[in-house]
């Protein structure tokens, strides 16, 4: 099923509805916690997985992906309703909360990072083989040097984080693309939190959760595997979205 089919059927409002669903990719990088809201407010909602749960295989197996989604993605909606009801930060939106968010809103920051990563991962990845433009290879290869370098460089930050994570390519509010990590559910849109501020345009998650039931403890296999079901065709519509 493609995604316009899977839209249809789950009787979401439009092609938005699912190639946007934290509702926070309109954002540029630069924005303010004080920038109108975009997106949805809480309560959140867990957005539907675009493809089936055994879609991605063998890359990445069903059962993973199905307590992924469900169970976590799900648990983090759940965990970031509960810690924003009845405080500011049930009037914003998800982008704001993260641009808000400190170090002392442990709840928040984790279960809020939790529900935009998860958003956005489930759309960087795609049933069908899909192969980069001509204009975002040469986008790509121009701040790195060449395409291996840059998958070089996203799959050593993804290996290097210990524990758990996820690894970033961004667009950095001087609009350039840069390479970063982050631990547990943090992203670079916590500009209270972290070092390097950027809006994701691609992201993968190596929390084990995300890879444990078939690739156990051989993360760099997983991400391996993760470049085989990368969309490409999202990543630069984000892309071309971020640099607006
Ligand atoms: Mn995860």
């Amino acid at each position: 099923m493609d995604k316009r089919e899977f839209i249809k059927l789950a009787g979401l409002a439009g092609v938005a509805a699912l190639s946007n669903p934290a509702g926070v990719l309109a954002a540029s990088p630069a924005r303010t916690a004080t920038a109108p809201a975009t997106g949805p407010k809480a309560p959140f909602e867990l957005p539907p997985l675009p493809y089936a749960f055994d879609a991605l295989e063998p890359n990445i197996d069903k059962l993973t992906m199905e307590i992924h989604h469900d169970k976590h993605h799900g648990g983090y909606v759940k965990k970031l309703n509960d810690a924003v009801n009845g405080t500011a930060f049930a009037s914003l939106s998800l982008e704001q909360i993260l641009n808000k968010v400190t170090a002392k809103d442990k709840a928040i920051r984790n279960n809020g990072g939790g529900h935009y990563n998860h958003s956005m991962f489930w759309t960087w990845m795609s049933p069908k083989k899909t192969t980069p433009s001509d204009k975002l290879k040469t986008a790509i290869n121009s701040a790195f040097g060449s395409w291996d370098t840059f998958q070089q460089k996203f799959g050593d930050a993804a290996k290097g984080v210990f524990g758990s994570g996820w690894a970033w390519l961004i667009v950095t509010p001087s609009k350039k693309l840069s390479v970063v990590s982050t631990p547990n559910q943090d992203n670079p849109l916590m500009h209270q939190i972290v070092k390097e501020r950027g809006l994701p345009i691609l992201g993968i998650d190596v929390w084990e959760h995300a890879y444990y039931l078939k690739h156990q403890n051989r993360r760099p296999e997983y991400i391996e595997a993760f470049w085989n079901v990368v969309n490409w065709p999202e990543v630069e519509k984000q892309y071309d979205m971020a640099m607006k």
